[in-house]
């Protein structure tokens, strides 16, 4: 289907969004100027809790990234990946008159959009992440779909009644309504106008009801999992292990870093660590039919080609499986950088 054809761009549009990565700590000791110059010199660090690697956004980075399938007959550029990351002053609603507008604090958000087209399948998906200084929704993950296809999602987390909880809602066809711009005009002199029963107009969609459920404090969701693995190449963890949440589902994601590499990019050569993403299914958790796929529509593992130093990534390589018969392989590479930490040069 026309749909399979696309999951690649999709899930590399995600992917791409793995592999971004780290700011800074602020603390220029003996740790060095070295150390510093791997992180981008403005960002923004977000607790996780006690004993959690904390996500760290950097201030103002932009990476461009092209999509690769490769059909057998060489690789096709089906579209592209940016991902971008910002910091901004908190806002809580207005402020009350006599009081000074706003304090020192800040949310941060990590964005990816992707881009492509294919035999008429239009497609534009964009996720984005934002991480706010207050109890609910600490984090607010939207994805929505334009193009051919219309959908959209929204995921919370936040502190609610003493617990960790996230919330779920993402929208559907409508299913009746006095909406005028609903009803279609039937196609036949006799027929009657009427509700439309299932299109892929965007119009058409309306919000479902919003699902909860607990999880644990350090639950990420998508884009956080992926700006989390640069951490694991900037402090040179041997793996990081936490819980992903994927729409309503908790996956144990684990990062680690493995061989090293020279990687050619349209961005240049530059010497990464590979680091694979291999997810398994908590105790509890029902496991979804087709198995993990939420993250990029990959299937399996993914490769994250980051920059070593710095943990910026470069090449992220997956599979798409096509109709339940073979897999597509899959390449996200870089082709220029905006804001990365002085450290992130080729050679
Ligand atoms: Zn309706
Ligand atoms: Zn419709």
């Amino acid at each position: 289907m026309i749909r399979d054809r696309f999951l690649p761009l999709l899930l590399l549009s995600l992917t791409a969004g793995f592999l971004s990565q780290g700011p800074q700590e602020g603390t220029v000791t003996e740790a060095s100027a070295k150390k510093a110059a791997q992180l981008p010199e403005e960002s923004l660090i977000v607790d996780r809790g006690e004993g959690h690697v904390p996500l760290r956004i950097p201030g103002a980075e932009e990476l461009k990234f092209r999509v690769l399938v490769d059909l057998g007959i060489g690789d096709i550029n089906v579209g592209s990946v940016v991902l971008s990351t910002g910091i901004e002053p908190y806002r809580a609603g207005l402020p009350m008159p006599g009081t000074k507008a706003g304090n020192e604090e800040q949310s941060g958000w990590l964005r990816s959009k992707a881009k492509g087209g294919h035999l008429g399948y239009e497609l534009d998906h964009e996720l984005k992440a934002t991480y706010q200084p207050i109890a609910f929704p600490r984090v607010f993950y939207r994805d929505t779909q334009t193009g051919s296809e219309n959908r959209k999602r929204e995921i919370k987390i936040g502190e609610r009644g003493g617990k960790t909880i996230s919330t779920f809602q993402d929208d559907d066809h409508c299913k009746g309504c006095d909406r005028p711009e609903h009803v279609v005009a039937s196609t036949l002199p006799w027929g009657k106008d009427h509700h439309c029963k299932k299109c892929k107009r965007g119009e058409h969609r309306v919000w479902t009801s919003i699902e909860e459920r607990e999880v644990p404090t350090e639950a990420l969701d998508m884009l956080g999992a992926i700006y989390l693995s640069r951490t694991v190449i900037v402090d040179g963890l041997e793996h990081a292990t936490f819980p992903l949440l994927d729409k309503k589902r908790l996956w144990t994601v684990v990062l680690r870093p493995g061989q090293t590499k020279l990687i050619k990019t349209k961005a240049g050569k530059f010497e990464c660590i590979e680091v694979r993403l291999e997810t398994t299914l908590p105790e509890g958790e029902t496991a979804p039919e087709r198995g993990f796929s939420g993250l990029f529509g990959l299937r399996g593992e993914i490769h994250i080609w980051a920059e070593a130093n710095t943990g910026v990534p470069v090449l992220i390589e997956g599979e798409v499986p096509v109709g339940g018969l073979f897999s597509l392989d899959v390449q996200v590479e870089l082709t220029s950088y905006l804001g990365t930490p002085a450290a992130f040069v080729p050679k």
